[in-house]
């Protein structure tokens, strides 16, 4: 018999209190994000850039930072085996649920969205990075998900927006989403030598988990037995005082 180990998403993750106990997270360098002038932020699927940055983005929002959000997919197939109509509904109601936390983080956003098919982002990588070089031109950040972060669409944003980066000459920095659930403190698969820090102030926690409240579609359990996409206990790895990054 061959038993097939769980994808690492898919499997049992590790508990926010062992994140939160570990002390070389607290230690990271602290990412200075008062002074930027613009920010573009790219984020796979509606929840990546508020989960993984919604706090910095209040943060720079506030110090009147210029800020694009690039959304690649609608996030149309989180909720595998609708069929077209019932996954367009579900895209407009991720639209609109991005834009509701958006206003909870007080952050005025231009929204470029790609529509690339979700979960088939790999596919279109060079296409992405080609746009991604044009809409990052000119910014002085850009923030992207990991391109480790065991998640096919995560990684394809990640390398697409590091290649446009490197064209266009702007700054890229990176942020983890599933890898809170499938690491471990001190996980070697991780760069922890390369990770910055953002503390987040309790008026801006307060912010991002109104922001992150907003996305009920994937905070909600889809129906029969199946649990939510975003379960409390993987929720549990963005309400931490601070969003870690990677430069
Ligand atoms: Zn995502």
């Amino acid at each position: 018999m061959t038993l097939i180990e769980p994808h690492p998403i898919d499997a049992p993750g590790t508990a926010e209190a062992d994140w939160r106990s570990w002390p070389r997270l607290n230690e990271l360098p602290v990412l200075d994000v008062a002074g930027w002038p613009s920010l573009v932020v790219v984020a796979a699927h509606p929840d990546d850039e508020v989960l993984g940055v919604g706090g910095l983005l209040s943060m720079a929002a506030a110090a009147g930072t210029r800020l694009r959000l690039v959304a690649v997919t609608d996030g149309e197939a989180s909720h595998p085996g609708m069929d077209g109509a019932a996954a367009d509904q579900l895209a407009a109601c991720r639209v609109a649920e991005t834009v509701g936390a958006l206003r909870e983080l007080g952050a005025p956003v231009e929204i470029v969205r790609l529509r690339m098919p979700d979960t088939g982002v790999a596919r279109r990588e060079t296409e992405l990075a080609d746009q991604l070089a044009e809409l990052v031109a000119g910014f002085s950040r850009c923030l992207a998900p990991w391109d480790g972060d065991l998640h096919a669409d995560h990684e394809a944003a990640g390398r697409a927006a590091a290649a446009a980066c490197a064209a266009s000459r702007v700054d890229l920095l990176s942020y983890p989403i599933w890898t809170w659930h499938w690491a471990h403190p001190r996980d070697s698969r991780v760069p922890w030598d390369r990770a910055v820090r953002v503390p987040l102030s309790a008026e801006v926690r307060r912010r991002k988990r109104a922001a992150i409240d907003c996305f009920t579609s994937q905070l909600r359990a889809r129906g029969g037995a199946r649990p939510p996409v975003l379960p409390p206990e993987v929720v549990a790895h963005f309400l931490r005082d601070q969003e870690v990054l990677i430069s």
